[in-house]
């Protein structure tokens, strides 16, 4: 579902932060980002969803090579596509329900319809009770919750989250890693981030490490492999 060739990616301050990647992800896979800080890892999965361009190489992304994607068709393939981030990023004056109907793309769909969908989704993370709450009532963890509800409730195929964990507590870290684990288990491909050893060490899956732009290890079930 995605495949990158010779994607090399230079800033415009000179930095070369994806150096040569060539990969193949196919659709239900389990994947951990792992390297460095400054490796290239938010660059390799920005590129991912059109949050950045590659300088040169080609990205397919569910048949769609992004490399020729005019910009005004980029919402259609976000549509597909979910993104979950460290700091959450949920709109502050808008409550649970408002920030995942928000994400909602309506098409054609009736109030009752929508209503349904977001209820869903908030029950799938366990926060169904909470949906008239604004961000700012809930736990970082809760919070977490919400911003996965939103980038699954338009059924996309591939989610992206670029350390989800990164400022939650450990136990925390485990339930919002089993709430992955279940949006995987339905077939969604998820590509993490992550620099939590314990997690990337127990829960095993394909571990993709990057050091200075490119891909130095690629391997089913690996391990974190450094040393925190
Ligand atoms: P990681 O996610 O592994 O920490 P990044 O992809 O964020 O790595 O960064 C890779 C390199 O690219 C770093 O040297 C970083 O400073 C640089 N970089 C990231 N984003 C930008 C940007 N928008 N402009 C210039 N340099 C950037
Ligand atoms: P079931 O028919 O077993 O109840 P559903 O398709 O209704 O399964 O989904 C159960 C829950 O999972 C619902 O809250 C739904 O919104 C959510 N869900 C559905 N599809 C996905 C998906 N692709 N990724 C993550 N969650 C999903």
């Amino acid at each position: 579902m995605i495949e990158m060739q010779d994607v090399i990616k230079k800033y415009s301050n000179g930095i070369v932060a994806a150096n040569g990647l060539n990969i193949r992800i196919n659709q239900g896979e389990f994947i951990y980002v792992v390297g460095p800080s400054g490796a290239g890892k938010s660059t390799f999965i920005k590129m991912m969803y059109r949050e950045e361009k590659p300088t040169s190489g080609t990205i397919t992304v569910n048949g769609v090579d992004l490399t020729k994607l005019k910009n005004r068709h980029v919402p259609f393939l976000r549509r597909n596509i979910g993104v979950v981030f460290q700091d959450f990023r949920l709109l502050p004056t808008l409550t649970v329900f408002e920030n995942v109907a928000f994400a909602l793309e309506v098409i054609e769909q009736r109030p009752k319809d929508i209503k349904k969908r977001v209820m869903d989704v908030l029950a799938m993370v366990g926060l169904k009770h909470k949906v008239r709450m604004l961000p700012t009532e809930l736990s970082g963890g809760e919070q977490q919750r919400v911003s996965i509800a939103r980038s699954i409730v338009n059924n996309p195929k591939l989610v992206i989250a670029d350390e989800p964990t990164g400022n939650l507590d450990p136990d925390t870290s485990w339930d919002i890693m089993n709430l992955l684990k279940e949006i995987n288990m339905k077939g969604t491909t998820i590509i993490m981030a992550t620099h939590n050893k314990e997690i990337v060490n127990t829960i095993k899956h394909r571990v993709v490490a990057i050091e200075s732009g490119r891909i130095v290890r690629d391997e089913q079930r690996g391990e974190y492999g450094y040393e925190s």
